[in-house]
């Protein structure tokens, strides 16, 4: 009854097993795990995230979502959702399952393949923010795309998160066979002699860190910089679309193929969770809060009446989904499941 089991070299009566089994947990008793060959140290399974670049199509569009990083922010508030009290805020996170004391943010910049053009939106921070982002180079590359082929970048708004990937560590073009785009309004706000950053709820050292920046980026591509409007089209099946408030000029964009889109709606919205169910809850970020927080929910409204595809740039990557209307007034995300087919 007691039958001998030889697996390899290890050999193991059952009640070897048995007694093993009671002393170190069920694992021990497999058979193979009595192998010494066989079980070298487990290595550790922490560290860096793998792969960061997600393909899909919008009809004929390829398309391929780069991860850029994530960033962190501790404490939540004042910086995200300064008119929601601590319990409403916490309570919505809570209830989410996520954590209260700190708001985590992801960078999601868009590849797109229209025609013979392959045409980058956003470029993530590059050197300018800490060693958790500036990654769209390297996942670039592994998604086989090297930076010279990219003919045309687009710039949502002239933040260090948009625009740092812009610039290597040595001041060069990162693309430089790229024509560039932003918007006019966004262009001529920060390249003027003073933006008005009046309602910018941020230190004034940081309000100088953000001109300096952004004039320093465009500055850099000003030769190639094409200054764009709502409704026009960057190329066929790329619109155009207004969405001012997080900065003056800051735009979402349009993408159509056929009878399927992409609303890439860049930053009308930041976090998955709060500003869905709230979208009046803004960013300190934001050049003009109110107006900011009147685009969020005209976009949403769209989405949400067209059932358009949305693309969020710093929503859990990939960051694409869908939004529905909820019974609050609010909306909710609803990220769209990972496909292994493009289908
Ligand atoms: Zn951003």
């Amino acid at each position: 009854m007691w039958k001998d089991e030889r697996i390899g070299k290890a050999t193991f009566t059952r009640r070897d097993v048995l007694k093993i089994a009671g002393a170190a947990g069920i694992m021990a008793a497999l058979p193979w795990s009595g192998a010494p060959e066989a079980v070298a140290a487990a290595p550790t399974l922490k560290g860096r995230q793998a792969g960061g670049y997600y393909r899909f199509v919008i009809g004929e569009i390829e398309a391929v979502v780069i991860s850029d990083g994530g960033l962190s922010f501790k404490p939540i508030q004042p910086t995200w959702a300064p008119e929601a009290s601590k319990e409403d805020l916490e309570g919505m996170l809570r209830s989410a399952f996520l954590p209260t004391d700190r708001l985590n943010l992801e960078v999601n910049t868009l590849l797109l393949k229209i025609g013979g053009e392959l045409v980058l939106v956003d470029t993530g921070a590059g050197n300018l923010f800490g060693p958790t982002l500036g990654k769209m180079p390297e996942r670039l590359a592994a998604s086989g795309v090297r930076p010279e082929q990219v003919t045309a970048v687009v710039i949502s708004h002239a933040h260090g998160d948009h625009f740092g990937g812009l610039l290597d560590a040595a001041g060069k073009p990162v693309f430089p066979n790229a024509a560039y785009f932003a918007s006019k309004t966004e262009i001529d706000y920060w390249t003027g002699p003073a933006p008005d950053m009046s309602k910018l709820r941020i230190p004034d050292e940081n309000k100088k860190v953000f001109a300096a920046n952004a004039k320093r980026y465009l500055g850099a591509i000003k030769d190639r910089l094409a200054p764009v409007s709502a409704g026009q089209k960057i190329l066929p099946g790329m619109e155009v679309l207004s969405a001012p408030g997080h900065t003056p000029g800051h735009i979402a964009l349009l993408v159509s193929s056929g009878k399927e889109a992409l609303l890439n709606a860049a930053d009308t919205v930041h976090h998955h969770v709060l500003m869905f169910a709230h979208p009046e809850w803004t960013s300190a970020f934001d050049s003009d809060p109110k107006l900011a927080a009147e685009t969020r929910r005209k976009i949403f409204d769209r989405a949400a009446a067209e059932g358009l595809r949305v693309l969020g740039y710093h929503l859990p990557f990939p960051g694409i989904g869908h939004v529905r209307t909820s019974k609050g007034g609010g909306f909710e995300w609803l990220p769209e499941p990972w496909s292994w087919t493009m289908a």
